[in-house]
């Protein structure tokens, strides 16, 4: 069941949320504003869940996947220095939440989730809530060609390399982020297109993240 009432409680506690994302420094003004604006406990479906939705902490979306700590979603949102009107593509819609950050930030989003189910979900979800995004069904490691080149890239899977498509389909001087590794924790990348094609990459700590996973994979 999916929460539709937004209560001074919910409120309370989303500023709690921010406050506490404020003092691990690990995000933006920019970037809490956005998720003091929005209702995360409206991206679960049950009430046990509904509870916890602003606490730090990632929680099963179903389909075996998870929704992203609120500090990992600030902190990635944070790396891409997200500009008004940015064109964004997120590899792993999962519940839509790291969706409408980007979309409250004021970017134009395109988000591939290969789960046909959690698709579904969140689909009807981000719609109720009034947030518009490009939603596809899809295999994350082809991108979005069609709609290429991309200001931002954001990857909210582990993936096991850098998608070489995914770097195909970022313009010049764009930026990536992209938690990298095999296992059960990848390092945070943030990656930049330099103007002669080379890549730049940063790394930012471990994470972890349900596996990138392709078409042939279960
Ligand atoms: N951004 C999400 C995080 C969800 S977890 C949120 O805020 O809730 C990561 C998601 O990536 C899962 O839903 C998983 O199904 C999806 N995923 C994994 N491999 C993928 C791929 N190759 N292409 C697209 N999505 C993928």
């Amino acid at each position: 069941m999916f929460q539709t009432e937004d209560t001074y409680k919910h409120q309370g506690m989303r500023k709690g949320l921010v406050n506490l994302l404020r003092e691990k420094e690990v995000a933006s003004e920019e970037v809490l504003s956005a998720i003091g604006k929005i209702p995360r406990h409206m991206f679960f479906d049950s009430v046990f869940h509904n509870n916890f939705a602003y606490e730090d902490l990632a929680f099963p979306i179903g389909a075996g996947q998870t929704i992203s700590q609120p500090s990992t979603v600030a902190f990635q949102s944070t790396l891409l220095s997200i500009k008004k009107g940015d064109k964004i593509l997120e590899i792993g819609t999962g519940s839509g939440y790291q969706t409408a950050v980007l979309l409250e930030m004021g970017a134009k989003v395109y988000s591939i989730e290969r789960q046909r189910e959690l698709f579904n979900t969140t689909k009807k979800v981000l719609q109720r809530l009034s947030y518009r995004a490009n939603l596809y069904f899809g295999d994350g490691f082809e991108g979005k060609p069609t709609f290429a080149p991309f200001d931002k890239i954001i990857v909210t899977c582990g993936a096991p390399f850098i998608p070489p498509k995914l770097v195909e389909q970022l313009v010049v001087g764009g930026k990536m982020v992209i938690p990298v590794g095999e296992g059960k924790t990848q390092v945070m990348k943030l990656i930049e297109k330099l103007d002669n094609g080379d890549l730049n990459e940063e790394s930012f700590g471990n994470f972890s993240f349900v596996p990138m996973l392709n078409d042939r994979q279960y």
